[in-house]
C-alpha cells in the first residue's frame, strides 16, 4: 500500500521530529496532542530546525516551506481517521497509549496501519488489544530524529508481511535505515544502552564518581560522544526509567532493576533537558552538573 499521509500521536521530542522528517519526506502529517501548548512548541522547534537545514545548505527554503505547509496540529484525535498510517509517540505508558488506540479505533480507515514508537513496551499486548493486530507494528526512531539515521521495524506476533513492507518503504522513503528488531523488551538498541545508561546511575550513586567524571570518563575511555548521564538527561529520565521497569518486570532478571536514584530524579521531576534539570542543571549558559 502506498502511504501519502501520516498520523502522529504526541508532540514532545520524538513527535516533532517524526512530523518534520516526514513532512521533508513529503507526506502530509497531522500532529495530534492533549496539550495546546505542547503544539504550539512542537510546530516553533520544527520551524528552527528546518532553518537550521536550510542555513547549513542540507535543505532550500521551499523545501522547508514546503515540509511546514504539509504540517496540521489538532487536539482532536478523530482527525487522524483519515491518515494511512499513525505513529503513536506519546508518554512510555503502557495505559496512555492504550486509551489512546481505544480512542483513536473507531475513527480509523479499514486499511490504515497503527504504529507505536514506544522504546520497550510488547507490541504484540499493545497489538492484541486493537482491532487490527495483523497491520499493527512497532516504529522505533531513535532521538534526535531528523539527525539519527536507524529506525528500529519491531514485528507483532500477528504483524503481517505487507505491513512491515510498507512501513520499510516509509523508511526507505526518508533516507533512514530500518534494523529489524524481534518484540521482545526494549527491542535491540535499548536492551543494550539502557542497562549501561542505568550502571552510569549506580556508579553515581555509589560514589564511585561524580557525574562529571563518569560522562568523561565514558567519552574519553570508550569513545562514546554522549556520557551516559548526559545522553539520559537527554533521552528524559522518565522515559530511561520506564525503559528499565519494562526490562525488569518483562525479563524477571535483577540485573535490570532501575536504579533508586533514578527513580529519585524522576520523583524530583528532575526529568533531564526537558524540565531543565536532570543530573546536569540547565538553566544558566552552561550545563552544571548536579552531583
Ligand atoms: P515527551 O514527554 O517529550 O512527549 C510526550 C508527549 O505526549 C507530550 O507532549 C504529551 O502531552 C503527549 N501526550 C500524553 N498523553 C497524550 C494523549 N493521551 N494523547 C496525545 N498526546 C499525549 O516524550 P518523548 O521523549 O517524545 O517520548 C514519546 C515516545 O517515544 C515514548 O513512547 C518514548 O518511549 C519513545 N521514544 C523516546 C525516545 C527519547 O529519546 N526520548 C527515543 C525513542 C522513542
Amino acid at each position: 500500500m502506498k502511504i501519502k499521509s501520516i498520523g502522529v500521536v504526541g508532540a514532545g521530542q520524538m513527535g516533532n521530529g517524526i512530523a518534520h522528517v516526514m513532512a521533508l519526506a513529503g507526506y502530509f502529517v497531522r500532529l495530534n496532542d492533549i496539550s495546546q501548548d505542547a503544539l504550539d512548541a512542537s510546530v516553533q522547534v520544527i520551524d528552527r530546525n528546518l532553518d537550521r537545514q536550510v542555513s547549513r545548505d542540507k535543505i532550500s527554503q521551499n523545501d522547508k516551506d514546503a515540509a511546514m505547509a504539509r504540517i496540521s496540529t489538532t487536539l482532536h484525535i478523530a482527525d487522524l481517521g483519515q491518515t494511512d498510517l499513525v505513529i503513536e509517540a506519546a508518554t512510555e505508558r503502557e495505559e496512555v497509549k492504550q486509551k489512546i488506540f481505544d480512542a483513536l479505533l473507531p475513527h480509523l480507515q479499514p486499511h490504515t496501519i497503527l504504529t507505536s514508537n514506544t522504546s520497550s513496551i510488547s507490541i504484540t499486548r499493545l497489538a492484541s488489544r486493537t482491532d487490527r493486530p495483523e497491520k499493527f507494528m512497532g516504529f522505533h526512531f531513535m532521538n534526535p530524529v531528523p539527525v539519527m539515521q536507524l529506525v528500529e521495524l519491531i514485528r507483532g506476533i500477528a504483524t503481517d508481511q505487507e505491513t512491515y513492507d510498507s512501513c520499510l518503504a516509509v523508511v526507505n522513503a526518508l533516507g533512514k535505515t530500518a534494523a529489524s528488531a524481534e518484540d521482545f523488551p526494549a527491542f535491540i538498541v535499548n536492551r543494550i544502552l539502557m542497562p549501561m545508561i542505568n550502571e552510569a546511575v549506580y556508579t553515581l550513586y555509589e560514589g564511585v564518581g561524580k557525574v562529571s567524571s563518569i560522562d568523561q570518563a565514558m567519552k574519553l575511555g570508550a569513545n562514546h560522544p554522549m556520557g551516559p548521564l548526559e545522553l539520559a538527561d537527554f533521552i528524559g529520565l522518565d522515559t530511561c526509567l520506564a525503559i528499565m521497569n519494562v526490562l525488569h518486570d518483562g525479563l524477571g532478571d535483577t540485573k535490570y532493576r532501575p536504579c533508586p536514584l533514578l527513580s529519585k530524579y524522576v520523583e524530583a521531576g528532575w526529568l533531564g533537558r526537558k524540565t531543565k534539570r536532570g543530573f546536569y542543571d540547565y538553566r544558566g549558559e552552561t550545563p552544571v552538573p548536579t552531583r
